[in-house]
């Protein structure tokens, strides 16, 4: 049975609600912070979500105000054609889908802090490509929520397979 749209959008609201202070205070954020802010909506590319940043000045060095936004529509189906969408295995599930949404979350997070925390700039420096930079903070983002996952929610309970 397919998860309806409403019970997605339920769920979803729910998972950032449940976790997101959580999540900050694991990146070392210990408050929300008022220039954050974390909306649903839609997509016209396959993107699971995005973390928008403004900043005050041209150097980006002061964050003036950050907007993650998660697309559930990408996160549970596939778009093969332009108007053909094929179900992922999370739309079958609340389980997966709560899953694959923190771990979305999780990410988009990591970059807000990469921005709040000037972290970034570090990346700037590293490199000399603008593709390459991205790419960087792209790997940290997912390598991040990768272990957040690991070891804060789902611990993979291995041991149980051996028995
Ligand atoms: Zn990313």
């Amino acid at each position: 049975m397919l998860l309806a749209k409403s019970e997605i959008m339920s769920i979803a609201k729910e998972v950032i609600d449940r976790y997101i202070l959580f999540i900050l205070k694991k990146l070392g954020i210990w408050e929300k912070p008022e220039n954050l802010c974390v909306r649903l909506a839609d997509a016209n590319d396959d993107a699971f979500g995005v973390c928008l940043t403004y900043f005050k000045d041209q150097e980006k060095n002061e964050l003036a105000a950050a907007v993650v936004v998660l697309y559930l529509s990408n996160i549970t189906c596939i778009r093969i054609f332009n108007w053909f969408r094929l179900p992922r295995l999370c739309m079958f599930s609340k389980k997966l889908l709560e899953r694959k949404i923190l771990h979305v979350l999780a990410h988009e997070l990591r970059h807000y802090w990469q921005y709040y925390t000037g972290e970034h700039k570090k990346y700037h420096r590293m490199t000399k490509g603008i593709y390459q930079k991205v790419l960087l903070l792209e790997v940290d983002a997912e390598n991040w929520a990768e272990e957040f996952l690991s070891a804060y929610v789902l611990k993979p309970r291995i041991a149980w397979l051996s028995q």
